[in-house]
Formats: structure tokens, sequence, C-alpha cells
């Protein structure tokens, strides 16, 4: 008979940003020995996926291997579980309400009020144990978006309520991070706030099993104590969520105050952790940002710049390699939009840089600027990845400087209003008749042909490889001879199909483009290649 399926309910308060998603990918870790793990995030707004919103306002959009473009926690899921997830796991109230419009057209509900109580609940509840029952998950992690209090989250904390009845007590825990701040001029960590987001979830008839306290110093006894008190937990069930340099640190905290046992108590499922395979790469990241052997210093030139974590996963890519390098990469962002002016900028930008990144991208804002970075990288010796976006940008402006085609462009930039261009990069030709916006790129894995005796071949180590997409362009073939002539290479091609997915520059230290993003795929213990030797080659870069 299969064991009765196990669910861990994550929820946040107090603040947003507070790491939530880590802390759900870092329990599924240290859980993840002996079970099949599958995390569901259940997100409070209205798009069905985040796919169409702009990465400022809601982080970097994840691809999974399936195609689906989800939350980008599904990238801490995949680098801290070692799982491939798929597009459904990420559940919206734009799917939810989607699903039950649709049934109340069929006729499903035919005679019936539709509410929000009993169908949305239903409808989540039925999404949840569904996912599990078809993985055949030993434990579902669900993680609901957002801070408790949020109209938004209410209806998801409804149902996970109404499931801890149906699934039985024993089969479902509740874990709630906070934050426990220590307000200036005081020295003292504070625990009102945690107590009244407790409150919040009392109030939605939900209780705490474990609470993680985000804090800048440990948790002492005193104030696990008080916590302990106050929101009905066990005093070793407050557990240290304590700020950190690196993020793979934090499973190993977590440990330190024996939160898988702690898991293990209520729900009976030990799977010991397995530390030994991040134990020296995590110790390897933590010494190089305190006493770096070496530092790389990397520009990162995009348009989302101002936040971060519109670029999530590039900067994991590249914690990635410190590890395995033994070096500390220094990330500064070059913001290409003020930068169209003249190269005298940017040799001062780019002074003390070893390497560019050109990162994915849409539009044609800062474009100009990005093509100069291009050209100062490729003419002085650089190395430089290109990303999707950035790999067409590299096309462009070889076709411009070094075919001799002046109007070298973009076909995206029409849409922009640019006119009178030579579309070196041109649409796909799937996407020519494409319409609809949503979830209607090139989207997802597929295989890529790795042509031997490249650069390529060198780094892959593979003639096949599979890596993942979201685009609507791509090199123009009719482009290809020309820019073959003049000395660039396109090593990768699609399986099956003639779509251009690496390019590489001879004779250049480090000159890779991919029209996948490798930074998807890249995990602690296994770095994207196309990041490892990009990296390598500018620590020699600075050593040279
Ligand atoms: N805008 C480009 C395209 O659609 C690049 C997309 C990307 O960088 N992900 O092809």
């Amino acid at each position: 008979m299969q064991k009765e399926p196990k669910y861990i309910v994550i929820t946040g308060g107090v603040l947003s940003g507070l790491g939530k998603g880590i802390a759900s990918a870092s329990i599924g870790f240290l859980l993840s020995r002996n079970l099949k793990i599958v995390p569901i995030k259940c997100d409070g707004y209205l798009n069905t996926d985040p796919g169409t919103m702009n990465p400022i306002e809601h982080g970097e959009v994840f691809v999974l291997d399936d195609g689906g473009e989800v939350d980008m926690d599904f990238g801490h899921y995949e680098r801290f579980i070692n799982i491939r997830c798929k597009a459904e796991w990420n559940l919206t109230m734009g799917k939810i309400f989607q699903s039950i419009l649709e049934k109340e057209r069929t006729g499903d509900y035919l005679g019936k009020t539709v509410q929000y109580i009993p169908h949305v609940t239903d409808e989540i509840k039925s999404w949840i144990y569904n996912i599990a029952k078809r993985e055949k998950a030993d434990l579902t992690l669900v993680e609901i978006g957002g801070t408790v209090g949020d109209l938004e989250s209410d209806l998801y904390l409804e149902a996970v309520r109404q499931m801890r009845t149906e699934v039985g007590r024993n089969n479902i825990m509740f874990i709630h991070l906070t934050y426990i701040p220590i307000p200036s001029g005081s020295k003292e960590q504070k625990s009102k706030p945690t107590q009244q987001s407790v409150k919040i979830l009392n109030e939605r008839g939900l209780e705490p099993d474990i609470i993680i306290g985000r804090c800048s110093r440990l948790l002492d006894d005193k104030i696990k104590s008080k916590i302990a008190m106050f929101c009905n937990v066990e005093k070793e069930a407050v557990i240290s969520g304590i700020d950190v340099k690196s993020v793979y640190e934090i499973p190993f905290n977590f440990e330190k105050e024996r939160l898988s046992e702690i898991i293990h108590k209520k729900l009976q499922l030990y799977s010991p952790p397995d530390l030994d395979l991040w134990n020296p790469l995590v110790a390897n990241i933590k010494k190089n940002h305190t006493r770096p052997e070496q530092q790389v210093n990397i520009a990162i030139c995009g348009k989302y710049t101002a936040l971060e974590d519109s670029y999530a996963s590039i900067i994991e890519a590249l914690h990635h390699c410190e590890a395995h390098l033994d070096l500390q990469v220094k990330t500064s962002w070059v913001e290409t939009t003020d930068m169209e002016k003249g190269s005298v900028i940017l040799e001062k930008v780019l002074k003390n840089v070893q390497g560019v990144i050109v990162p994915g991208g849409f539009g044609i804002r800062g474009i100009e600027g990005k093509i100069q970075v291009i050209r100062f990288v490729r003419e002085n010796m650089i190395p430089f990845l290109g990303i999707c976006y950035g790999m067409q940008l590299a096309v462009v402006e070889y076709a411009r400087h070094i075919c001799g085609i002046k109007e070298a462009h973009l076909r995206e930039a029409e849409a922009d209003g640019i006119t009178g261009i030579v579309p070196v990069i041109d649409f796909l030709p799937t996407q020519r008749k494409v319409t609809k916006k949503g979830a209607t790129m090139r989207l997802g894995g597929y295989d890529i042909l790795i042509t031997a005796g490249t650069k390529a071949h060198e780094i892959f180590a593979d003639k096949q490889i599979r890596r993942r997409f979201r685009h609507r362009y791509e090199v123009n073939p009719e482009y290809v001879p020309l820019l073959e002539e003049k000395g660039l290479i396109f090593s990768g091609k699609a399986a099956g199909e003639d779509i251009v997915q690496v390019m590489e520059l001879p004779g250049h230290p480090y000159f890779l483009g991919g029209q996948f993003h490798p930074e998807l795929t890249s995990s602690l213990s296994n770095p994207a290649p196309l990041f490892y030797h990009f990296v390598k080659a500018a620590s020699e870069y600075s050593q040279s």
C-alpha cells in the first residue's frame, strides 16, 4: 500500500522578501535524501503565469524544461532539491479562476451558485491533491506566496486549513517564516511582529508547528521562549533564519537547530539530510566571500539592473562557479541606457572588468549601449558571454562592424518604431503569425547538436546537450553564410531544425553566446559549463 502523502505548508509573515522560497527549498533539500519531494507554489495574482509580467515587478521568469514560465522560486526548488519541476506545480489565482470559469460554462456546476467557498477552495485543494497523487510524492511542499493578511492569499489559507482535517493532522504541518527585528537604538530582538502575524494565522484557523525567524543575530533563549509562549509552538521549534553570505548556507543553519528532526517528530518521515556533497562547496563560497583567493569582476549589462531578482539565476550560476574555481565573483551592473554617448564613458565603466555578460532581454531600450559594450570587449579581448538576447546582439554587432552591414538590427526593433533595418536577427518561422503574447514563445527544453572540434564542443564535452529556451527570434539563416565567412562560428544547431543555438568567435579568449539560457540549469554541484569556462577565462584574463 502506498504510504499516505504528507504535506508541509509554508507561509510568510510581517514582510515580503524574507526568503520564503529559499527557506522552502532548503527544507526540501534537507529532506530529499530518501523522499520524493514535490514543491507547489501558490501565487495570489490573476495572471495565468508570470510570463507576461515585467521582471522588475516580479523578479525573473523561470523557465522549466516542460516550457512552463513560472515563479522564480522554482529556480530555488530546482537548485536545492535537484528535481525537474513542472509548470502545473505553480498555481496562480489566474489558473484557478480560468479552470472554474471553464467548468461553469461546461455546466459542471449546473444549478449551483459558484462561490469562493467551496468552489475556489475545492479547486485549490484538488490541484494540490492531484499533483501529489500523480507524482507519487512522499512529501508535498506547499509554499503560499505573499504575506499572511494579504487578501490575495486568504483563499489559499482557507484551502490548507480544510486540508488539515482531510489529510489528517499527522500528515500535514505548518511552517511560518517571520521577521525578528532589532530596532535601531535597541539591542534587543523583538517578537511582537511575529506574534501579530501568527495572530493573523490563528484568525484563519491555522497554527504554525514551526516558526523560522529571519534575523541578523541568532535567536537567543529568551526570544525563543517568548515566541514559543505567545505563539503556541514548542521552544525547539523556533528556528533562527539568520542572514547569510550565501544562500547555500541556509540548510546547514537550519540543521544546526535540528529542523529535520522536528519535522520528523511530527510527520514521521525521517530522511537524514545529506550534507556531504555541498559541505566543501559551501565552505569554499564562504571563504571566498571573506578572504578571497582571487577576485574577478564581472559586469552585467542589462535593462533591469535596478532589481537583482530580475537576474536571480545568473547570479546563482556565478556563485556556483565561485565554489568550483575557488575565487570571488564581484558583479557590477551596467545600465546601458545612459551609455549611448561614446567610448570614453565605456572605457571608464569597463576599466576593472574582466568579463562581461549581456543577459536575456526584450525591446530596444539601452540596445546601442550594449552593442558598444560588445564591440569593446570583442576588440579588447575581454571575455564575453551572451545569453539569448545577448547572443543576438553579438551577431548584430559583428554584422555591423565586421560584415559591413550598417543597418544590421533585430527584427524586434521594428515593434519599437525603428525602420530601414536589415534583420540579421529575425522571427523564428513559427513565430511570424503569433499574435497572442501569453506562453507563445519558443519555450522550454530542446536538444542542441554541438559541432565537433569547436570551443563549444570542448566546453560541453558532448555532441548533444539539452537546454532551456524562451525566445521569438533567431539568427536569420540567410546571413549565416556571410557571418561564417567573416569568422563567426555557429557551433550549435537545434536537433532536426535549422536554428542557430550557439555562437563563438575563434581567436578570442572567450566570446561565446547561446540562444538558450544556461543559467536555468546551473547548480551548486554542477555549474553551467558556459558560465564555468567564462569565469575561468575572466580569471585568467585578470592574471594576464
Ligand atoms: N527578445 C529576444 C527574443 O525573443 C530574446 C529573448 C531572451 O533573451 N530571452 O528572441
